[in-house]
């Protein structure tokens, strides 16, 4: 038996797709490079192309005994969905129908979700449980929490089973160094920071310091890429075991503000990084920690990598190995 894993040679699902493979899982991978690499695929068997290609769908539905999909193929970039929600729309919700839609036809009835903390906007409890309102303050956590109900409804209608995991903010690389986060245009907080460090930027915007937090900046739960990569593992094992849908936060349950990364930054790379406080990002919420007691008590999921400090260092050696990318390792 075989899981499909769509989005396979992005960031959280390369480090998925390793994962699975050395816990012996048999995985084929459809992506459509548009901002995966190749490059962080180890041997599995891979279809470049679309969720949109039904066709395709059809072809790797037949070729292989496929028992579960992980699914990540998405775009993924808030600022970006405010510009173009209709591009979010048709990648995200769109692809997704596609996908679901084949699965039914070939009776895959087992799916685990890439969804986000984004689906909660701007929560109104903190730490931010499953139960929380759902209110997106951008297109990108509208087109996940639309596709979040379209599972919903499709295991009412149909028998799908789904997980969806809200991730809180994935951070951190392989930590043997293998594959890490590549990202162009770069967003993220961590590798922004550590791209200072490399010397490739010569400081860090930080986004607002007049948020009602303790030093003024946004705070939020930094989780190891390799710990969300295991709860896709246990997830797909709760779907065969219990034949259940459910919804899951992943987090530490531990807030950083963006003073203290740049800090926790410093103290594991030794250097001095130079910031500027600038102008608020839109739909920023000031804070945002989960409650991932309910992955922790039914997945038994059990981050491994917990700290900060962890979670930087193995980003650390994985750009300081490949300094501008997968496309630029340098020699050991
Ligand atoms: N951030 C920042 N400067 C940057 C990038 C991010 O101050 O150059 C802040 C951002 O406003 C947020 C936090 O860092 O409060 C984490 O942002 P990131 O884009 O990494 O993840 P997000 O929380 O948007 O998913």
């Amino acid at each position: 038996m075989t899981i499909l894993v769509t989005g396979g040679a992005g960031y959280i699902g390369s480090h998925t797709v390793l994962h699975l493979k050395e816990q012996g899982e048999e995985v084929v991978v459809l992506d459509n490079l548009s901002r995966g690499h190749l490059d962080a695929l180890f041997e599995a068997p891979f279809y470049e192309g679309d969720l949109h290609d039904e066709k395709l769908l059809d072809e790797i539905f037949h070729t292989y005994d496929i028992d579960a999909v992980i699914h990540f193929a998405a775009s993924s970039q808030v600022g970006e969905s405010v510009e173009d929600p209709l591009k979010y729309y048709e990648n995200n919700v769109i692809g997704t129908f596609h996908l679901i839609r084949k699965m039914v036809q070939h009776n895959v009835n087992r799916i685990v979700f890439s969804s986000t903390a984004a689906i909660y906007g701007d929560p109104e409890f903190i730490p931010v449980g499953e139960t929380n309102a759902t209110i997106p303050t951008n297109p990108y956590g509208e087109t996940k929490l639309a596709i979040e109900k379209m599972l919903q409804w499709s295991d009412q209608a149909y028998g799908l089973k789904s997980v969806s995991l809200r991730y809180f903010n994935a951070a951190g690389a392989d930590p043997q160094g293998r594959i890490g986060e590549d990202h162009d245009p770069e967003t993220h907080l961590i590798p922004i920071v550590l791209q200072v460090a490399l010397g490739q930027r010569e400081q860090v915007n930080i986004f607002g310091d007049d948020y009602p937090t303790e030093d003024g900046t946004c705070i939020r739960d930094y989780i190891h890429v390799m710990d969300l990569a295991e709860a896709h593992y246990l997830a797909v094992k709760k779907l065969k075991e219990t034949n259940e849908s459910a919804v899951y936060n992943l987090g530490n349950g531990q807030g950083f503000s963006v003073k203290q990364v740049i800090e926790t930054c410093e103290r594991v790379t030794g250097v001095f990084i130079p910031s500027t406080v600038s102008f608020r990002r839109t739909g920023d919420p000031a804070v945002l920690v989960a409650a991932s007691d309910k992955a922790r008590g039914e997945l038994k999921w059990i981050p491994q990598y917990p700290s900060l400090e962890a979670i930087v260092s193995h980003a650390w050696d994985w750009h300081k190995s490949y300094p501008y990318g997968f496309q630029t390792k340098l020699p050991t």
